[in-house]
């Protein structure tokens, strides 16, 4: 094969300039991914040599990672006896970003600065982060596979590499760092030892540096769970799940019985940024008796739970199951149960915190709630479960950061309140503008407010909190006891007479019980579709009918007290222009109103008319 120049991808360039014109503080991590793709590279071979009995040789007796350096030369070799790579491979691999998401990475790189090594492993670009150190890379590669012949790929990281044939005879890869002025403290063995002691301890495959053993080897989740102290725990969350930080729950269960499996599982601080990518592989990893057989497998847990990592190990799962086999095991469904209950358990024990050691539950619901929320509405047989870790924003906060527990909300119910009472909405500020509140912060009734989406099919699901009903404050159904006495009153006529005149757009009018400072307020249906949720489905461009909804006026403000009298004048133009202006005013406010331009209209000729009154009478018209 004669050698053949590329250039890299465009986001690969601009990845690896990144690297290159940076001066970052946490370099060491490119040892971490390098060491990573080693292991990885070795499961995938030894998961081949189950059914295959041809591959490549391996070089020595034990398969494992060997580090070399030569800190004269200024050099650190990476080897391991892994799957290697074809030339094809090669090109494929490592000129391009294979996963999606590569441009989101490339901003949030720019945006992290110093922070940009931590984010390096996430993103599966960890390859490139050799660049950060070494002025020219080598990786001499050859497949396991016996097609494959040895290949050679140089390159300095100024936009293009070459490939060639390389000269290796066993199976695995070989990265050779030619390390930059700057970097040359990684070519001290003591200092790779302790990198490699820092991250990636419990890889299980041995590591060697000069010769000398790095790592301890064992598996860690098939240790006693009561013998894995935090530290090793969170050093070996930090490598399978490529975070720098500590995770913010550890879940390490060992059974025994009806079948074996022990799992490894952690609740990270902070979303993975593809939490929301639908094509983002998902999944613990899964291994049968210490051999990965899956990395991602999605099936062991539910996918409203993705942003769980760790490891499954099953002694009962047959290593040659497909993944689409996976998906059928029996033992799969049970096990995925018995994790999804587990986790559920231990969150709630988590959401336990005392005075001098707050839970750090609630820092868990900001990142995560959003999908414990769609494992509520879709998940009925863990809803038991889920219901005791739902939060709520309510009005009786001072801010978005404040959360509500159900129970906390049923703790502060009133004297005579017998609903739990909720708001859903665009933001927070548009709930606390509704008039829907007005009863409620009247009576001292805290109310919560549901701004996410995916609130409108909770609240479907969530009907009751131990016995007592969730209910929309927008709902027509509102019976609170005083207030109700205008109620049936027909205003002199002007309630049938608005009636005529809205016609079918709107299902009703009446006098409200829950305005004191608003004029009106728009009123779902018992039964139709709440304004919010058609907003919601409207801007995802479905096509939804309107509901006809109620208009409510408060009976003792100015507005109506005027517009009874105008009417009862026989004043029909003006009770038509204003009666319209307030249908517009309560669309406004309901953050529903689908012709603005008119509506803009409408409110620039009545400015017209009560300037032209404030010049005849002389006297002001300011509010
Ligand atoms: P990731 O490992 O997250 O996919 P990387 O940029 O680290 O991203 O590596 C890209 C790909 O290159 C890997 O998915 C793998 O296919 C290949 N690769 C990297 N290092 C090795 C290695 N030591 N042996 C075999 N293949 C490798």
């Amino acid at each position: 094969m004669s050698a053949t120049e590329h250039g890299f991808k465009a986001e690969v360039q601009q990845l690896l300039d990144l690297m290159i014109h940076s001066v970052y503080s946490d370099r060491e991590v490119f040892i971490r991914e390098l060491v990573s793709n080693a292991a990885d590279a070795l499961d995938k071979s030894r998961f081949l040599g189950l059914t295959r009995t041809d591959l490549t040789p391996l070089a020595g007796e034990e398969a494992g990672i060997r580090i070399t350096t030569d800190a004269a030369a200024g050099t650190v070799i990476i080897e391991d006896d892994g799957i290697g790579m074809t030339a094809q491979e090669v090109v494929d691999n490592l000129g391009t970003i294979a996963r999606s998401g590569s441009k989101e990475f490339l901003n949030r790189l720019k945006e992290a600065g110093q922070d940009a090594p931590k984010l390096i492993g996430q993103f599966g670009v960890g390859f490139y982060s050799c660049f950060m150190v070494a002025e020219r890379v080598e990786v001499t590669t050859r497949s396991a596979l016996p097609e494959g012949e040895a290949v050679l790929w140089v390159s300095e990281g100024a936009g293009k590499y070459t490939v060639e044939a390389g000269d290796r005879a066993h199976r695995g890869t070989r990265i050779s760092l030619k390390l930059r002025e700057d970097a040359k403290e990684f070519a001290d063995p003591s200092v790779l030892r302790h990198i490699i002691r820092k991250h990636s301890n419990f890889l299980p495959w041995p590591i060697t540096v000069d010769g000398e053993s790095a790592n301890s080897g064992k598996a860690l989740w098939a240790e006693p769970p009561s013998q894995v102290t935090d530290e090793e725990a969170n050093n070996f969350y930090r490598s399978v799940a490529s975070d720098w930080r500590d995770p913010a729950l550890k879940i390490h269960l060992s059974v025994d019985s009806p079948f074996q499996y022990t799992a490894l599982l952690f609740i990270p601080e902070e979303r993975p940024f593809d939490l929301f990518n639908h094509k983002a592989e998902r999944g613990p990893r899964l291994y049968a008796r210490r051999v990965l057989i899956h990395e991602h497998a999605a099936d062991l847990l539910p996918e409203w739970l993705r942003f769980v990592k760790g490891v499954v190990d099953s002694e009962d799962i047959s290593l040659n199951v497909s993944r689409e086999m996976v998906q059928k095991t029996p033992i799969v469904k049970k096990i995925r149960e018995a994790l999804t209950k587990r986790i559920l358990k231990d969150l709630a024990k988590f959401t336990e915190g005392t005075e001098e050691k707050p839970s750090k539950y609630p820092a868990v619901w900001r990142e995560f709630g959003l999908l414990l929320k769609e494992g509520y509405y879709s998940a009925p047989e863990s809803r038991d479960l889920l219901l005791p870790l739902l939060r709520f924003n309510a009005i009786s906060h001072e801010d978005d950061q404040g959360l509500m527990s159900l129970a906390d909300y049923k703790a502060g119910m009133k004297e005579g309140q017998d609903t739990i009472w909720f708001l859903t909405a665009e933001s927070r500020e548009l709930a606390l503008a509704s008039p829907h509140l007005e009863a409620f912060r009247k009576r001292g009734w805290d109310v919560l407010l549901l701004t996410d989406p995916v609130d409108e099919w909770l609240v479907q699901a969530l009907e009751k909190y131990e016995d007592i009903p969730l209910k929309s404050v927008s709902r027509g159904d509102l019976k609170l006891e005083d207030g109700d006495k205008a109620e049936g009153a027909d205003l002199g006529g002007l309630i049938p007479w608005m009636e005529a005149f809205y016609g079918d757009g709107l299902r009703a009018v009446r006098v409200s019980s829950r305005l004191t400072d608003s004029a009106c307020v728009l009123v779902d249906d018992d039964s139709g579709m709440s304004a919010n949720m058609e907003r919601i489905l409207r801007s995802a461009n479905q096509p939804v009918p309107s509901a006809r909804r109620i208009l409510e006026l408060n009976a003792s403000h100015p507005l109506i007290e005027n517009l009874v009298e105008l009417h009862k004048k026989g004043k029909t133009a003006d009770t038509e222009s204003f009666s319209r202006l307030l249908l517009d005013d309560a669309l406004l406010l309901d953050g529903s109103v689908k012709d603005p331009a008119a509506v803009g209209r409408r409110i620039q000729d009545l400015l017209v008319r009560a300037s032209k009154a404030a010049l005849a009478d002389g006297s002001s018209a300011a509010i």
